[in-house]
Formats: C-alpha cells, sequence, structure tokens
C-alpha cells in the first residue's frame, strides 16, 4: 500500500506578482512547494513536490545569463556613474572595487537569475508549462514509490 501522499498538482503564475515571488523564494513556478536548489548551485532536475520538470529543453537556462549578466552590467554602470561624477571617487579605487563586484555578484545572483527566468517564462508561456506539466506528470517517482 503506497501511503504517500499524492504529488501536488500546481499552476503557472496567474500575475506577475506571483512569479516574481516565486523566484525570489526559489520555489517551484507551478506548486509554489518544491524548492529549485538542493545546494548553492545544484539544481534539481524536477520538482519532488509536483514533477514539473524544471529545465525543459537542453541549454533551457541560458536565457537566465542574460538576466545575470544585465543587471550586473546595470548596477556596474551606474555604481561608476554615481560614485565618479557625482560623489568624486577616484578610478584608483573604483575600477578595483567594480571589478571584484563584476566576479562575485553573478555568483550570488545565478540562483536568482534561474528561478526569475523559470518563473517568468512559465507566466508568459502558461500553455508551453502546462505541456510540459502533463509531459512530465502527476506520475509518482519509481524510486520513491515502490511498495513496501
Ligand atoms: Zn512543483
Amino acid at each position: 500500500m503506497n501511503n504517500q501522499t499524492p504529488p501536488q498538482i500546481g499552476s503557472p503564475p496567474d500575475s506577475v506578482g506571483t512569479a516574481f515571488s516565486r523566484a525570489v523564494a526559489l520555489k517551484c513556478p507551478m506548486c509554489n512547494d518544491g524548492n529549485l536548489f538542493s545546494g548553492w548551485l545544484r539544481m534539481k532536475s524536477k520538482c519532488e513536490s509536483c514533477g514539473f520538470i524544471f529545465e525543459r529543453d537542453p541549454g533551457y537556462f541560458l536565457g537566465s545569463t542574460y538576466i545575470n549578466y544585465g543587471l550586473t552590467t546595470l548596477i556596474t554602470t551606474w555604481t561608476y556613474i554615481g560614485l565618479h561624477f557625482m560623489a568624486g571617487i577616484g578610478k584608483t579605487w573604483l575600477i578595483p572595487g567594480l571589478a571584484t563586484f563584476c566576479i562575485i555578484f553573478p555568483f550570488v545572483f545565478f540562483r536568482y537569475a534561474r528561478s526569475l527566468w523559470l518563473c517568468f517564462d512559465c507566466y508568459f508561456d502558461r500553455t508551453g508549462a502546462l505541456e510540459m506539466r502533463q509531459e512530465s506528470g502527476t506520475k509518482p517517482d519509481p524510486e520513491t514509490s515502490r511498495e513496501n
């Protein structure tokens, strides 16, 4: 007898706010229950709660690098402009500091960039997300649903 709780069936985020809150919480965009990551940089292949497959296609998360790169560039540029031209801080201090920021920030923001990409993709492409849910199915994982 299988006494596990049945998998939850979620739906794609129905508003920008919902998509954003699920992304910031690093939760599954479909059920808002399962975690996206099992470690600092290790992403799960699918939701442990609803079975939604996170990486739809090979290279799916390439788009998240645009979010990460874009935000890093914006912060670096505006910080330089603000601190150099408005606060008068010299290049000898600014450039090493901002170069260090450009190396560290993408690692720190990596998980959020992927989560934002996934959640907003599910928001804007609801049909694709629902198809992916059906493909991944709510079938129980054979490893965890063995009969005792
Ligand atoms: Zn889920």
